[in-house]
Protein backbone atom coordinates (compact mmCIF):
# COMPACT_ATOMS: atom_id res chain seq x y z
CA UNK A 1 0.00 0.00 0.00
CA UNK A 2 2.84 2.40 0.71
CA UNK A 3 4.66 1.66 -1.87
CA UNK A 4 2.13 2.15 -3.90
CA UNK A 5 1.50 5.33 -3.10
CA UNK A 6 5.23 6.24 -2.89
CA UNK A 7 5.02 5.65 -6.56
CA UNK A 8 1.83 6.81 -7.99
CA UNK A 9 3.59 10.01 -5.67
CA UNK A 10 6.39 9.52 -8.02
CA UNK A 11 4.50 9.01 -11.35
CA UNK A 12 2.66 12.54 -10.05
CA UNK A 13 5.72 14.46 -9.28
CA UNK A 14 7.23 13.38 -12.86
CA UNK A 15 4.50 14.41 -14.42
CA UNK A 16 3.69 17.41 -12.63
CA UNK A 17 7.31 18.30 -13.66
CA UNK A 18 7.27 17.32 -17.43
CA UNK A 19 3.93 19.37 -17.86
CA UNK A 20 5.09 22.26 -16.01
CA UNK A 21 8.36 22.31 -18.23
CA UNK A 22 6.44 21.89 -21.50
CA UNK A 23 4.28 24.69 -21.20
CA UNK A 24 6.92 27.10 -19.86
CA UNK A 25 8.74 25.86 -23.00
CA UNK A 26 5.89 27.26 -25.37
CA UNK A 27 6.61 30.96 -25.54
CA UNK A 28 10.80 30.64 -25.26
CA UNK A 29 10.77 30.48 -28.98
CA UNK A 30 8.86 33.46 -29.81
CA UNK A 31 11.44 35.50 -27.50
CA UNK A 32 14.48 33.91 -29.27
CA UNK A 33 13.31 34.77 -32.69
CA UNK A 34 11.73 38.45 -31.60
CA UNK A 35 15.82 38.86 -30.20
CA UNK A 36 16.96 37.33 -33.48
CA UNK A 37 15.23 39.83 -35.31
CA UNK A 38 16.22 43.28 -33.30
CA UNK A 39 19.92 42.25 -33.79
CA UNK A 40 19.36 41.42 -37.32
CA UNK A 41 17.40 44.80 -38.48
CA UNK A 42 19.26 46.72 -35.64
CA UNK A 43 22.88 45.56 -37.14
CA UNK A 44 24.70 48.41 -39.36
CA UNK A 45 23.92 46.57 -42.84
CA UNK A 46 20.80 44.20 -42.23
CA UNK A 47 20.37 43.55 -46.15
CA UNK A 48 24.22 42.04 -46.43
CA UNK A 49 25.05 38.45 -45.30
CA UNK A 50 21.85 37.25 -45.78
CA UNK A 51 22.67 34.08 -45.11
CA UNK A 52 23.91 33.90 -41.58
CA UNK A 53 20.98 36.07 -40.41
CA UNK A 54 18.35 33.61 -42.29
CA UNK A 55 20.41 30.63 -41.39
CA UNK A 56 20.23 31.50 -37.75
CA UNK A 57 16.37 32.51 -38.23
CA UNK A 58 15.66 29.06 -39.78
CA UNK A 59 18.22 26.69 -36.52
CA UNK A 60 15.76 28.88 -34.13
CA UNK A 61 12.60 28.10 -36.04
CA UNK A 62 13.87 24.49 -36.27
CA UNK A 63 13.67 24.34 -32.37
CA UNK A 64 10.80 26.40 -31.87
CA UNK A 65 8.45 23.47 -33.63
CA UNK A 66 10.90 20.46 -32.25
CA UNK A 67 10.01 22.08 -28.46
CA UNK A 68 6.42 23.31 -28.93
CA UNK A 69 5.69 19.75 -30.76
CA UNK A 70 7.22 17.37 -28.21
CA UNK A 71 4.52 17.21 -25.79
CA UNK A 72 4.40 14.65 -22.63
CA UNK A 73 1.36 12.56 -22.33
CA UNK A 74 -0.36 11.92 -19.25
CA UNK A 75 -0.63 8.35 -20.07
CA UNK A 76 3.33 7.83 -19.77
CA UNK A 77 4.61 5.36 -16.74
CA UNK A 78 7.39 7.26 -14.66
CA UNK A 79 10.40 5.84 -16.55
CA UNK A 80 9.22 6.97 -19.69
CA UNK A 81 8.04 10.17 -18.19
CA UNK A 82 11.90 10.72 -16.78
CA UNK A 83 12.82 9.92 -20.68
CA UNK A 84 10.59 12.51 -22.22
CA UNK A 85 12.24 14.92 -19.58
CA UNK A 86 15.70 14.02 -20.20
CA UNK A 87 14.90 14.49 -24.25
CA UNK A 88 13.37 17.93 -23.25
CA UNK A 89 16.12 18.95 -21.80
CA UNK A 90 18.84 18.27 -23.97
CA UNK A 91 16.39 20.10 -26.58
CA UNK A 92 16.70 22.75 -24.35
CA UNK A 93 20.52 22.60 -23.38
CA UNK A 94 21.38 22.82 -27.29
CA UNK A 95 18.90 25.23 -27.63
CA UNK A 96 20.74 27.24 -25.29
CA UNK A 97 24.52 26.47 -26.61
CA UNK A 98 23.11 27.20 -29.94
CA UNK A 99 22.07 30.69 -29.25
CA UNK A 100 25.34 31.43 -27.32
CA UNK A 101 27.15 30.33 -30.00
CA UNK A 102 25.36 32.47 -32.50
CA UNK A 103 25.58 35.95 -30.12
CA UNK A 104 29.43 34.85 -30.17
CA UNK A 105 29.37 34.52 -34.08
CA UNK A 106 27.99 37.82 -34.86
CA UNK A 107 30.41 39.19 -32.55
CA UNK A 108 33.37 37.18 -34.11
CA UNK A 109 32.13 38.11 -38.04
CA UNK A 110 33.76 40.63 -39.46
CA UNK A 111 31.38 41.80 -41.87
CA UNK A 112 28.78 42.35 -39.35
CA UNK A 113 28.26 44.90 -36.71
CA UNK A 114 25.52 44.81 -34.40
CA UNK A 115 25.13 46.28 -31.23
CA UNK A 116 27.16 45.45 -28.47
CA UNK A 117 24.72 46.37 -26.06
CA UNK A 118 21.62 44.42 -27.45
CA UNK A 119 24.11 41.35 -27.77
CA UNK A 120 25.29 41.61 -24.20
CA UNK A 121 21.45 42.34 -23.23
CA UNK A 122 20.50 38.83 -25.11
CA UNK A 123 22.77 36.82 -22.96
CA UNK A 124 22.01 38.42 -19.50
CA UNK A 125 17.95 38.36 -20.73
CA UNK A 126 17.97 35.25 -22.10
CA UNK A 127 20.11 33.52 -19.15
CA UNK A 128 17.90 34.95 -16.07
CA UNK A 129 14.59 33.98 -18.42
CA UNK A 130 16.33 29.99 -17.93
CA UNK A 131 16.45 30.32 -14.04
CA UNK A 132 13.00 31.76 -14.00
CA UNK A 133 11.27 29.29 -16.27
CA UNK A 134 13.00 26.22 -15.51
CA UNK A 135 14.19 26.34 -11.81
CA UNK A 136 12.77 22.50 -11.58
CA UNK A 137 16.08 21.07 -11.96
CA UNK A 138 19.14 23.30 -10.50
CA UNK A 139 21.92 21.51 -12.15
CA UNK A 140 20.42 21.26 -15.76
CA UNK A 141 19.30 24.91 -16.11
CA UNK A 142 23.11 26.37 -14.70
CA UNK A 143 24.56 24.64 -17.31
CA UNK A 144 22.22 25.64 -19.69
CA UNK A 145 22.47 29.51 -18.68
CA UNK A 146 26.66 28.94 -18.76
CA UNK A 147 26.34 28.10 -22.59
CA UNK A 148 24.16 31.05 -22.63
CA UNK A 149 26.65 33.19 -21.23
CA UNK A 150 30.15 31.63 -21.56
CA UNK A 151 30.50 31.74 -25.58
CA UNK A 152 29.67 35.67 -26.15
CA UNK A 153 31.46 36.69 -22.65
CA UNK A 154 35.02 34.83 -24.15
CA UNK A 155 34.94 36.39 -27.33
CA UNK A 156 34.42 40.15 -25.21
CA UNK A 157 37.18 39.42 -23.68
CA UNK A 158 39.46 37.77 -26.71
CA UNK A 159 38.36 40.90 -28.75
CA UNK A 160 38.57 43.44 -25.24
CA UNK A 161 34.94 44.44 -26.25
CA UNK A 162 33.95 46.65 -23.28
CA UNK A 163 35.42 47.99 -20.46
CA UNK A 164 36.57 46.23 -16.98
CA UNK A 165 33.14 47.48 -15.20
CA UNK A 166 31.32 45.64 -17.81
CA UNK A 167 32.89 42.37 -17.37
CA UNK A 168 32.55 42.49 -13.08
CA UNK A 169 29.27 43.58 -14.07
CA UNK A 170 28.10 40.37 -15.47
CA UNK A 171 29.96 37.87 -13.43
CA UNK A 172 28.27 39.52 -9.79
CA UNK A 173 25.08 38.93 -12.32
CA UNK A 174 26.23 35.93 -13.45
CA UNK A 175 26.53 34.44 -9.25
CA UNK A 176 23.45 36.28 -8.54
CA UNK A 177 21.35 34.05 -11.26
CA UNK A 178 22.90 31.11 -9.45
CA UNK A 179 21.73 32.21 -6.05
CA UNK A 180 18.18 32.66 -7.03
CA UNK A 181 18.31 29.65 -9.06
CA UNK A 182 19.06 28.02 -5.95
CA UNK A 183 16.20 29.22 -4.60
CA UNK A 184 13.54 29.05 -7.79
CA UNK A 185 14.58 25.45 -7.28
CA UNK A 186 13.93 24.85 -3.28
CA UNK A 187 10.26 26.93 -4.00
CA UNK A 188 9.63 24.68 -6.49
CA UNK A 189 10.17 21.54 -4.92
CA UNK A 190 8.67 22.41 -1.96
CA UNK A 191 5.57 23.35 -3.49
CA UNK A 192 5.51 20.33 -5.64
CA UNK A 193 5.52 18.10 -2.35
CA UNK A 194 3.01 20.40 -0.46
CA UNK A 195 0.49 20.03 -3.44
CA UNK A 196 1.11 16.34 -3.59
CA UNK A 197 0.46 16.13 -0.05
CA UNK A 198 -2.52 17.54 -0.34
CA UNK A 199 -3.59 15.37 -3.18
CA UNK A 200 -2.37 12.19 -1.71
CA UNK A 201 -4.25 13.49 1.40
CA UNK A 202 -7.66 14.29 -0.14
CA UNK A 203 -7.13 10.80 -1.70
CA UNK A 204 -6.59 9.27 1.66
CA UNK A 205 -10.37 11.14 3.41
CA UNK A 206 -12.19 10.32 0.05
CA UNK A 207 -10.88 6.45 0.94
CA UNK A 208 -11.97 6.83 4.47
CA UNK A 209 -14.93 8.25 3.82
CA UNK A 210 -16.21 5.79 1.96
CA UNK A 211 -14.64 3.05 3.78
CA UNK A 212 -16.53 0.99 7.15
CA UNK A 213 -13.83 1.18 9.63
CA UNK A 214 -14.63 -2.06 11.75
CA UNK A 215 -14.88 -4.17 8.79
CA UNK A 216 -13.33 -2.20 5.94
CA UNK A 217 -16.44 -3.10 3.18
CA UNK A 218 -17.87 0.25 2.07
CA UNK A 219 -20.36 2.21 4.53
CA UNK A 220 -23.49 2.96 3.60
CA UNK A 221 -22.23 6.56 2.14
CA UNK A 222 -20.66 4.71 -0.47
CA UNK A 223 -24.10 2.70 -0.83
CA UNK A 224 -26.26 5.82 -1.69
CA UNK A 225 -23.91 6.96 -4.06
CA UNK A 226 -23.58 3.48 -6.12
CA UNK A 227 -26.33 2.42 -6.16
CA UNK A 228 -28.19 4.74 -8.01
CA UNK A 229 -25.30 5.05 -10.64
CA UNK A 230 -25.17 1.58 -11.12
CA UNK A 231 -29.36 1.49 -11.55
CA UNK A 232 -28.54 4.02 -14.50
CA UNK A 233 -26.07 2.11 -15.73
CA UNK A 234 -27.97 -0.88 -15.66
CA UNK A 235 -30.91 1.10 -17.22
CA UNK A 236 -29.03 2.57 -20.50
CA UNK A 237 -27.31 -0.30 -21.17
CA UNK A 238 -30.17 -2.95 -20.53
CA UNK A 239 -27.80 -4.53 -17.96
CA UNK A 240 -28.39 -6.61 -14.95
CA UNK A 241 -28.44 -5.58 -11.08
CA UNK A 242 -28.71 -8.09 -8.01
CA UNK A 243 -28.64 -6.67 -4.85
CA UNK A 244 -28.48 -8.95 -1.91
CA UNK A 245 -29.43 -7.92 1.58
CA UNK A 246 -28.02 -9.62 4.62
CA UNK A 247 -29.22 -9.14 8.38
CA UNK A 248 -27.48 -11.23 11.19
CA UNK A 249 -30.13 -12.87 12.96
CA UNK A 250 -30.69 -11.65 16.95
CA UNK A 251 -27.33 -10.01 17.09
CA UNK A 252 -28.51 -8.43 19.97
CA UNK A 253 -28.30 -11.15 22.23
CA UNK A 254 -24.64 -11.92 21.04
CA UNK A 255 -23.79 -8.53 22.70
CA UNK A 256 -25.76 -9.02 25.55
CA UNK A 257 -24.07 -12.82 26.43
CA UNK A 258 -20.53 -12.63 25.55
CA UNK A 259 -19.89 -8.57 25.71
CA UNK A 260 -19.38 -5.55 22.62
CA UNK A 261 -15.97 -6.67 22.20
CA UNK A 262 -17.02 -10.28 20.55
CA UNK A 263 -19.84 -8.65 19.11
CA UNK A 264 -17.76 -6.46 16.98
CA UNK A 265 -15.19 -9.39 16.15
CA UNK A 266 -18.31 -11.43 14.87
CA UNK A 267 -18.99 -8.58 12.50
CA UNK A 268 -15.42 -8.82 11.34
CA UNK A 269 -15.64 -12.24 11.22
CA UNK A 270 -18.88 -11.94 8.56
CA UNK A 271 -17.57 -9.53 6.49
CA UNK A 272 -14.72 -12.05 5.92
CA UNK A 273 -16.93 -14.77 5.53
CA UNK A 274 -18.60 -12.20 2.76
CA UNK A 275 -15.26 -11.68 1.00
CA UNK A 276 -14.39 -15.41 1.09
CA UNK A 277 -18.06 -16.19 -1.03
CA UNK A 278 -18.66 -13.21 -3.05
CA UNK A 279 -15.33 -12.86 -4.53
CA UNK A 280 -15.85 -11.29 -8.01
CA UNK A 281 -14.48 -8.24 -8.71
CA UNK A 282 -17.57 -6.60 -9.72
CA UNK A 283 -19.33 -7.54 -6.66
CA UNK A 284 -19.36 -4.68 -4.30
CA UNK A 285 -19.43 -5.13 -0.84
CA UNK A 286 -20.98 -3.36 1.99
CA UNK A 287 -21.78 -2.92 5.39
CA UNK A 288 -25.31 -0.78 5.82
CA UNK A 289 -24.90 -0.06 9.60
CA UNK A 290 -25.50 -2.38 12.69
CA UNK A 291 -25.51 -5.89 11.54
CA UNK A 292 -26.50 -5.32 8.15
CA UNK A 293 -24.64 -5.85 5.19
CA UNK A 294 -25.43 -5.58 1.26
CA UNK A 295 -23.48 -7.34 -1.76
CA UNK A 296 -24.46 -4.91 -5.17
CA UNK A 297 -23.35 -7.42 -8.14
CA UNK A 298 -23.53 -5.45 -11.77
CA UNK A 299 -23.94 -7.73 -14.62
CA UNK A 300 -25.11 -10.25 -12.73
CA UNK A 301 -28.40 -12.39 -13.07
CA UNK A 302 -30.56 -13.49 -10.68
CA UNK A 303 -30.00 -16.78 -11.18
CA UNK A 304 -26.56 -16.96 -11.10
CA UNK A 305 -26.76 -14.43 -7.70
CA UNK A 306 -29.45 -16.92 -6.16
CA UNK A 307 -27.09 -20.00 -5.69
CA UNK A 308 -24.37 -17.89 -4.09
CA UNK A 309 -26.62 -15.64 -1.72
CA UNK A 310 -28.07 -19.56 -0.37
CA UNK A 311 -24.76 -20.78 -0.39
CA UNK A 312 -23.40 -18.03 2.19
CA UNK A 313 -26.91 -18.72 3.92
CA UNK A 314 -26.18 -22.29 4.49
CA UNK A 315 -22.19 -22.15 5.26
CA UNK A 316 -22.47 -19.22 7.64
CA UNK A 317 -25.40 -22.12 9.48
CA UNK A 318 -23.42 -24.71 8.85
CA UNK A 319 -20.18 -23.75 10.27
CA UNK A 320 -19.33 -21.12 13.05
CA UNK A 321 -17.51 -17.65 12.52
CA UNK A 322 -13.68 -17.83 14.21
CA UNK A 323 -13.59 -14.92 16.35
CA UNK A 324 -10.56 -15.82 18.98
CA UNK A 325 -12.13 -13.60 21.90
CA UNK A 326 -14.00 -14.66 25.20
CA UNK A 327 -15.36 -17.53 22.59
CA UNK A 328 -13.55 -18.57 19.85
CA UNK A 329 -16.50 -19.97 17.56
CA UNK A 330 -20.00 -18.08 17.19
CA UNK A 331 -22.86 -19.52 16.17
CA UNK A 332 -24.55 -16.82 14.07
CA UNK A 333 -27.38 -16.94 10.99
CA UNK A 334 -28.89 -14.72 8.96
CA UNK A 335 -31.58 -13.39 7.04
CA UNK A 336 -31.39 -12.54 3.64
CA UNK A 337 -33.35 -10.35 0.69
CA UNK A 338 -32.09 -10.94 -2.94
CA UNK A 339 -33.58 -8.92 -5.57
CA UNK A 340 -32.73 -7.73 -9.33
CA UNK A 341 -33.61 -4.59 -11.37
CA UNK A 342 -37.07 -4.31 -13.17
CA UNK A 343 -36.68 -1.00 -15.06
CA UNK A 344 -40.41 -1.04 -15.78
CA UNK A 345 -41.21 -1.68 -11.67
CA UNK A 346 -38.27 -0.07 -9.80
CA UNK A 347 -38.38 3.69 -11.13
CA UNK A 348 -35.49 4.79 -9.09
CA UNK A 349 -33.10 3.21 -6.48
CA UNK A 350 -35.14 3.94 -3.69
CA UNK A 351 -38.23 1.89 -4.49
CA UNK A 352 -35.81 -1.03 -5.32
CA UNK A 353 -33.94 -1.20 -2.27
CA UNK A 354 -37.46 -1.10 -0.56
CA UNK A 355 -38.64 -4.23 -2.72
CA UNK A 356 -35.38 -6.14 -1.32
CA UNK A 357 -35.41 -5.10 2.12
CA UNK A 358 -39.34 -5.72 1.86
CA UNK A 359 -38.03 -9.44 0.93
CA UNK A 360 -35.53 -8.97 3.49
CA UNK A 361 -38.05 -8.03 6.50
CA UNK A 362 -40.24 -11.29 5.17
CA UNK A 363 -37.16 -13.81 5.63
CA UNK A 364 -37.00 -12.43 9.34
CA UNK A 365 -41.00 -12.81 10.03
CA UNK A 366 -41.04 -16.43 8.67
CA UNK A 367 -38.35 -17.47 10.45
CA UNK A 368 -34.54 -16.05 10.11
CA UNK A 369 -31.73 -17.61 8.24
CA UNK A 370 -33.76 -18.07 5.36
CA UNK A 371 -33.54 -16.42 1.53
CA UNK A 372 -36.83 -14.19 0.51
CA UNK A 373 -36.87 -13.59 -3.51
CA UNK A 374 -38.24 -9.78 -4.05
P1 LIG B 1 -33.00 -9.59 14.24
O1 LIG B 1 -32.88 -11.05 14.10
O2 LIG B 1 -34.43 -9.16 14.27
O3 LIG B 1 -32.22 -8.87 13.25
O4 LIG B 1 -32.44 -9.26 15.70
P2 LIG B 1 -31.17 -8.43 16.04
O5 LIG B 1 -30.92 -8.53 17.48
O6 LIG B 1 -30.05 -8.82 15.16
O7 LIG B 1 -31.60 -6.96 15.60
P3 LIG B 1 -31.72 -5.63 16.38
O8 LIG B 1 -31.97 -4.60 15.33
O9 LIG B 1 -32.78 -5.76 17.46
O10 LIG B 1 -30.36 -5.39 17.07
C1 LIG B 1 -29.20 -5.18 16.36
C2 LIG B 1 -28.09 -5.19 17.33
O11 LIG B 1 -26.85 -5.12 16.69
C3 LIG B 1 -28.10 -4.02 18.27
C4 LIG B 1 -26.68 -3.83 18.64
O12 LIG B 1 -26.42 -4.37 19.91
C5 LIG B 1 -25.92 -4.62 17.61
N1 LIG B 1 -24.96 -3.79 16.93
C6 LIG B 1 -25.16 -2.84 15.99
N2 LIG B 1 -24.00 -2.28 15.60
C7 LIG B 1 -23.02 -2.90 16.32
C8 LIG B 1 -21.61 -2.76 16.35
O13 LIG B 1 -20.98 -1.95 15.65
N3 LIG B 1 -20.91 -3.59 17.20
C9 LIG B 1 -21.56 -4.49 17.99
N4 LIG B 1 -20.83 -5.26 18.78
N5 LIG B 1 -22.87 -4.62 17.95
C10 LIG B 1 -23.61 -3.85 17.15
MG1 LIG C 1 -30.29 -8.42 13.05
MG1 LIG D 1 -30.84 -5.09 11.78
Amino acid sequence: MKSESAASSTSLSLWREASDTHVRSRFAGYYYLLAWGLLWFTSSEPWENLWAWGGGSLLLLLFFALRSHHRPSAQLDPAQLQRWLDLHWLAILLQSMTWGLMLAGIQLHPEIVASHLLIMLSVVVFGTSLAFTYPMRMGRCALAILLTYLPSTAIKFHLGIGDIGESVALVIYLGYLGLFLYRWNREYRIGLERELRLLLHGEQLDRLSRTDALTGLGNRYQFNALLPAWLANARRQNGQLTLVLLDIDYFKAVNDQYGHRTGDLGLQAFAERMRQVFRRDSDILLRLGGEEFAVLMPDTMLEQAIPLAERFRADLAAQPLRVEAQVEELPLTCSLGIGHFLPLCDDSAETFYKRVDDALYRAKARGRNRLELA
